[in-house]
């Protein structure tokens, strides 16, 4: 099972860092303060987290758990630079993972259309991927491909490859 690090207990908290969003999420301590391990629980996550993966999480303390029959918001303070450290990763890893995504639906939305059509429409490819117009014009240029005369087409060969070169044809 994932591990939730315990940041603080007190007699009625135990405060971690969420493994799945890097925010701090609090779950009860039922006053004991000195536990090793808190036992599984189910992540809370909030706003444009919460509809993250949300498997269960073990809350494990370590040597740097603060213990203390009651945590102050300023006793969290020494832990905030580590959450922000963590928080920033996990945004960084979501934001590729979704690059990723949307890289792999406009090839197939490319690969797709160029079966049926012989000009492929920016909007096309937008609707297709499920993506902005702006992403796929971005997309587009940093392969290497302009709206040239009407229509798109390779203008930069190397950055275009040889399958997209095929689709979209070269500017003479
Ligand atoms: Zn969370």
């Amino acid at each position: 099972m994932i591990v939730a690090e315990v940041v603080a207990v007190d007699s009625v908290h135990v405060t971690i860092i969420c493994p799945h969003c890097g925010k701090f999420h609090r779950h009860g301590s039922n006053g004991r303060i000195h536990e090793r391990d808190y036992g599984s629980r189910v992540p809370h996550c909030t706003g444009d987290d919460s509809s993250i993966d949300h498997e269960q999480y073990e809350l494990i303390t370590t040597a740097r758990t603060i213990r203390k029959p009651v945590v102050s918001r300023q006793d969290l303070k020494a832990w905030l630079p580590e959450q922000k450290r963590r928080r920033a990763a996990i945004l960084e890893q979501r934001r590729e993972l979704e690059a990723t995504e949307a890289d792999r639906r406009i090839w197939a939305a490319i690969r797709e259309l160029s079966k049926r059509w012989d000009r492929l429409a920016r909007w096309q490819i937008a609707t297709t991927a499920g993506v902005s117009n702006h992403f796929v014009t971005t997309w587009l240029r940093q392969h290497g491909i302009r709206f040239v005369e009407g229509r798109y087409q390779v203008i930069q060969e190397h950055k275009a490859g040889p399958d997209l070169t095929a689709i979209f044809g070269r500017a003479i």
